[in-house]
């Protein structure tokens, strides 16, 4: 069986614990390969390899470290679909979806490129007598990444791209379940010329994720996972002393007014529910239908739902692939059952749902559920699977307090016709990304991403300004090149007159 091992100083580095954890292919449910979790002494190895290469990346020329990002661009963008089939075969998603995720850290990568003009400082002139002052940004040494299962090359593409152009060094902690796409753009790393020790993976579980948390030579850590994680890591790295960002969980919402497109809403509602099987941070898991348009808005899901074409992410004709794991897909399961117990009306029940030929795949069908109560599990829990939610208000003002009163807050949509009502709904929800007619709205690049509430612990968000204040401290220095007049004892505190 392939067993996946750590990257340390520009090379694969086998692991030593004798602890490993399964590898599976989802749409079969066979085991083909193990990850070597890490030692303590295997997480300090890859933190040393990364200070030591700080040494000389840290004061390295712009030029020098874009060279390496255009270099890595243009790799990635050759083995876009290699990597593609890498996160089909450990996480399930299909091919096309798989080729999205990429093309979406790819485009941080190219961010990343022009990281010169980010960096740029500031310089203010003449602010007293032959007095200037300028702002500069720095990076700050070794900082980690830890990420989860469901976009396995592209929440690490959030993170060390910025990180690494800014300057800093970087240990990836990637989710245990599918690792070997975060370790081929290791390789492509190093064959793009990136220094040894610039870019570490330790494979691991909790034990590998406390041992960076407490490190003394991590400065910072990136994290993105589920809420409860999310949580821990932050108390965790604060308590050490560490600069953290830590995405959460989520339960996004799409408001539908009476005045939308009613296909348009539900061919959004569909793609944005059950594609990459609901695994998804941004996916839409409760359509708020307001008024009396509910009753056909479901109808027309409904009719959509049916025809799904699910199966092995390999096969150019599925739409939908299986979950990452049979428990996961169980737990998913259990929601349907639990939702009908607790008074919602099961609309499309995929559960029981097998694929001819994949039975042992951790396949489930897609399922909606209708009029859900808010007091229901299924509505109250980021279920992170193929169930829809459909919940009824009836005015605009019901449901958007239904939206705010929600713990979580990444993503959110509206879908209307009605301008001042978006408008509107833009400056009172309670989220950080916000779509008008657009069900998942993932910030481009050069804008930051990140939620509210439970769906983030910190301050800044991931990649653009964000990402770049984040990977970066601020220095200002003031400066006077001084003339004879500019002598003289003077106690009182410096002011600029
Ligand atoms: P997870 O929280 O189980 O795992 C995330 C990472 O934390 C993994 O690397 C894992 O090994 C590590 N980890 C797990 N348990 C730990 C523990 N007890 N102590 C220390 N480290 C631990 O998340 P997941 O199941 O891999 O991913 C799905 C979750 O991630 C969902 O909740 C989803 O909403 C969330 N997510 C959020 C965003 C976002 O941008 N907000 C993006 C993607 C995924």
């Amino acid at each position: 069986m392939k067993t996946i091992h750590h990257w340390i100083g520009g090379k694969p580095v086998e692991g030593t614990s004798g602890r490993f954890g399964p590898v599976y292919d989802p749409a079969t449910g066979a085991q083909g390969k193990r990850i070597a979790f890490a030692t303590t002494d295997e997480v300090d190895a890859a933190v040393a390899s990364a200070r030591a290469a700080f040494a000389s990346w840290g004061g390295s020329s712009l030029a020098k470290r874009t060279a390496v990002l255009f270099r890595f661009r243009e790799l990635l963008d050759a083995h876009r679909d290699e990597i593609a089939a890498l996160i089909t075969a450990e996480h399930g998603k299909v091919h096309s979806d798989a080729l999205g995720e990429v093309a979406r850290g790819l485009e941080i990568v190219e961010l990343a490129c022009g990281i010169s003009s980010q960096l740029k400082g500031e310089l203010s002139t003449e602010v007293s007598n032959r007095v200037d002052v300028a702002s500069i940004r720095q990076p700050l040494g070794v900082v980690a990444g830890i990420t989860p299962f469901n976009f396995p090359a592209m929440v690490p593409m959030w993170m060390f791209p910025l990180a690494i152009a800014c300057g800093n060094t970087f240990v990836l902690k990637p989710s245990e379940k599918d690792p070997s796409a975060s370790f081929r753009l290791a390789e492509l790393l190093a064959e793009a010329g990136l220094p040894e020790g610039v870019f570490n993976i330790v494979q691991g579980d909790k034990a590998a994720v406390d041992r960076l948390l407490e490190h003394p030579d991590v400065a910072a850590v990136s994290f993105v996972g589920s809420t409860p994680i999310a949580k821990y890591i932050q108390l965790r790295a604060v308590e050490h002393g560490k600069r953290v960002q830590a995405l959460g969980g989520a339960k996004n919402h799409m408001l539908v007014l009476p005045d939308a497109d009613l296909d348009y809403a539900a061919d959004q509602a569909i793609n944005a529910a059950y594609g990459s099987a609901g695994e998804r941070c941004m996916a839409v898991s409760v359509v708020v239908a307001v008024g009396d348009t509910g009753d056909e808005l479901v109808a027309r899901i409904a009719e959509r739902a049916k025809n799904l074409r699910i199966g092995p992410g390999t096969d150019p004709a599925s739409e939908m692939g299986p979950l990452i794991t049979r428990e996961h897909r169980d737990k998913v399961a259990s929601y349907v059952a639990g939702a009908a117990a607790q008074g919602a009306e099961v609309v499309v029940d995929g559960t029981g749902y097998s694929v001819e030929g994949h039975e042992d795949g951790f396949f489930l069908g897609v399922s909606l559920l209708d009029k859900v109560p808010v007091t229901a599990d299924a509505y109250r829990d980021e279920i992170f699977g193929p169930v829809l939610c459909v919940v009824r208000a009836g005015t605009y003002d019901e449901a958007i307090e239904l939206i705010n009163s929600s713990r979580w807050g990444n993503g959110t949509a509206i879908f209307t016709r009605d301008g001042g009502a978006a408008r509107r709904f833009q400056l009172e929800v309670q989220a950080g990304m916000v779509g008008v007619n657009v069900p998942i709205p993932v910030p481009v690049g050069y804008h930051s991403f990140g939620g509210w509430k439970d769906s983030l612990f910190g301050d800044l968000h991931v990649y653009g300004n964000d990402g770049v204040a984040f990977y970066t401290r601020g220095k200002v220095i003031t400066t006077r090149w001084p003339d004879p007049a500019d002598g003289g004892i003077n106690l009182g505190f410096p002011s600029h007159s």
